[in-house]
Parts: C-alpha cells; sequence; structure tokens
C-alpha cells in the first residue's frame, strides 16, 4: 500500500507561538500540541516528536510505540528537570503507523486520530479530558462538552510524571481510506460535519489540510492548527511518501486601518491646514477614550483562578498585564495553598498561568473541585 501524505501545521489567529508540532516519516506520522510556559510547550512538543524519530530510524518497523512515547515521556522530564523555564512544560503525542495494510495508533492527551472510509467519518481515539471523563460518567453531555470552558484540561500528558499509561490500538485499512491527525487547534474551531465534508470533496491530501487549517483560521483561529492526513493508495512502493515539514506559517492579523490620511490641499492656507490636524488630534483622542472604556467593559466580565501569595485565589479581568498594567484585579483569596493545589492533578498545573473561567460562578466552582481534589470538603 502507498500513502500520499499531506501536512501543514499553523500557528493560528490569536497566539504568537506555534507550539504544536509533528512528524512524516513514513511509515510513522505523528502530532504532538505542547504546553508550558515560556518556550516550554514548544520545546515540549518538539522533544516527544524528535525523541520518537530517533527511536524509530534506529529500529525500524520493530519499534515498539508504547515504549517509544513512554521514552519521549522520560525525555521531556528529563529536559524540565534543573530548568525553571521549562518546568511543567508537557504535550499531547499521538502516532500512527501504517504497515501492510494495518495501523497502529498510540496516543495520550487530546490530539485525534480519524478515520474517513465511505464517506464517514470516525474518531480513532479517545480524548484524555476532564470533559471528556465527565461524559463518561454521565455527567455532562457531548454537546455540554464541546462548549464547555474546561474542555482543554487534559487528564494525560507527556511530562507529568514518569510512568505514564499510553493507548495502543492496531486496526486494518484498505484502499481508499483516509486517516487524519490533528491538534484540537482543528477540532476547538471546526465542527466535526464540516471536517468530514471538507475530508470528502478535496482528494489532494496536502490541500485538504490547507482547506482545514484555513477554515480553523477563518473561525478564530484561537489555537495553534496541526493537520496531517494519510491517504492509502494502490502500489508497492516499500516506504511512505514523504512530505517536508514545512516552515511554520504565520497568518498576521490585519492591523486596523491607519486612519485615513486627506491629500494635502497644496492652496490651502495654514488655518485650513490646523483645522484638519485640530479634528484628527481629536478623532484620536476619541478613539482612545472610547477603546479604555471597552477594555475596562469587557475585563469586568472576565474571570480566572490564579494564584495570590502562594494562596489559590479569584481574580476579576484577564491573566496578562499590558504595556506594565495588570489587566486584572484581585477579587477573592482563598486559605488553599498552591502547591497543593498544583499537585492535587494536571489538570491544576496552570494555575499559576491563571485558569480561565467563564464567569463568577464558574470561578467559585472551579475553587470547589480544587478543594475536592485535594481532598477538602468544601
Ligand atoms: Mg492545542
Amino acid at each position: 500500500m502507498k500513502v500520499r501524505v499531506g501536512a501543514r501545521t499553523d500557528v493560528g489567529v490569536v497566539r504568537d507561538q506555534n507550539e504544536d508540532g509533528y512528524l512524516a516519516e513514513g511509515p510513522l506520522f505523528a502530532v504532538a500540541d505542547g504546553m508550558g510556559g515560556h518556550q516550554g510547550g514548544e520545546v515540549a512538543s518538539q522533544v516527544a516528536l524528535e525523541t520518537v524519530a530517533a527511536m524509530a530510524r534506529e529500529q525500524g518497523p520493530t519499534l515498539d510505540l508504547d515504549a517509544a512515547i513512554r521514552a519521549a515521556n522520560d525525555a521531556i522530564l528529563a529536559r524540565a528537570s534543573g530548568d525553571r523555564d521549562l518546568e511543567g512544560m508537557g504535550t499531547t503525542l499521538t502516532i500512527v503507523r501504517e504497515e501492510d495494510g494495518r495501523i497502529t495508533i498510540a496516543h495520550v492527551g487530546d490530539s485525534r486520530a480519524y478515520l474517513l472510509r465511505d464517506g464517514d467519518l470516525r474518531q480513532l481515539t479517545e480524548d484524555h479530558t476532564l470533559v471528556h471523563r465527565m461524559v463518561t460518567e454521565g455527567k455532562l453531555t457531548e454537546a455540554e462538552a464541546k462548549i464547555h470552558p474546561h474542555r482543554s484540561i487534559l487528564t494525560r500528558a507527556l511530562g507529568v510524571e514518569p510512568g505514564i499509561q499510553v493507548d495502543v490500538d492496531a486496526r486494518q485499512v484498505s484502499v481508499g481510506d483516509r486517516i487524519m491527525l490533528c491538534s484540537d487547534g482543528l477540532t476547538g474551531m471546526v465542527g466535526e460535519q464540516q471536517i468530514e465534508e471538507i475530508l470528502k470533496s478535496e482528494p489532494d491530501p496536502q490541500k485538504a489540510a490547507d482547506l482545514l487549517v484555513d477554515e480553523a483560521n477563518r473561525a478564530g483561529g484561537q489555537d495553534n492548527i496541526t493537520v496531517v492526513i494519510l491517504d492509502l493508495d494502490k502500489g508497492d512502493a516499500p516506504a511512505a511518501s514523504t512530505t517536508e515539514a514545512g516552515p511554520t506559517e504565520r497568518v498576521t492579523v490585519a492591523a486596523p486601518p491607519a486612519l485615513e490620511t486627506e491629500r494635502v490641499d497644496l492652496r490651502a492656507g495654514d488655518r485650513g491646514r490646523w483645522v484638519r490636524w485640530a479634528v484628527r488630534i481629536g478623532v484620536g483622542v476619541a478613539l482612545v477614550i472610547v477603546a479604555i472604556f471597552a477594555a475596562r467593559a469587557y475585563l469586568g466580565t472576565q474571570w480566572f483562578v490564579g494564584i495570590q501569595e502562594d494562596r489559590v485565589a479569584i481574580f476579576n479581568g484577564i491573566p496578562t498585564t499590558f504595556l506594565g498594567f495588570d489587566l486584572f484585579s484581585l477579587a477573592e483569596t482563598t486559605d488553599i495553598p498552591a502547591d497543593e493545589a498544583r499537585g492535587a492533578g494536571v489538570q491544576w498545573r496552570g494555575l499559576g498561568e491563571g485558569i480561565t473561567a467563564s464567569s463568577e460562578e464558574d470561578a467559585r466552582a472551579i475553587v470547589r473541585q480544587i478543594e475536592e481534589d485535594i481532598g477538602r470538603s468544601p
């Protein structure tokens, strides 16, 4: 069987770093979605992919994918230890290997593998997320999970602790099957129905990958987006074709158009020029005032749970500093020690960076969940 490959990774519209990565070295294909402050996320996904690629080159088709992911996990932990900037970095990793009409999938996290067969799209991996666990426990419906504010909180990821549990699955594939690997930057922005439509209507794997990334960006591009598509074709090429991992394409957000400058009328006297300048300055000041009020109104409706003096706390605003100003204020403190909370589960590791809540009530619900997770009854 021959594999035709299309692949693309993109920073998206909102983020300024691409922490996703992919591997397309037939017969091995993988997607990794890194997380962690500073350069951490980028380093974690790269270390994971490089570890697996190096092992594959050494061991060839005998490579045990479960062992490869566990080795990648160890490599990330080793790299993070002793480097404060990389501490707490992690990544998802979803690998597919194709051999003789069979694929093996090894997976940790919320990146996904899909199979498009006879026009039907099916997810082959299970998300290791808090919301997915709540769905299986009957606490949430699928529809609620899709829009849940904490849908990206992972229950399993590489880089968290030694001895990771890996999902491994194998299945037969046939000519005409299309496999897609992707990060949550695609599935978080584009519905499965629409993904299926695009995969069905575009036969070229590279063009299909490009269309999917474009669609995620059109929908808002709130996260990094990575798509790898494998088309299983007739043919007896021994190894799968490979596409070069191209440079990360950046999508530039169009800057707001500057105030249109009037064409200077050379004949206009000084008085006309002064009036025009006065009008421009007046408009500029008015725009700044409107922007400040809009920003204050917006920040007033935003909430997150973070850390204040080593204690878990609720904040109003967004966990960011802009031009030296904090875009948040402390709303409420608790007596929960931050270290204890961070140690209570993967989902609380991001407390230092702030965990976004959809409302003040939601922020309190997060605090209650933390209390529960550290074994305190609220
Ligand atoms: Mg992501």
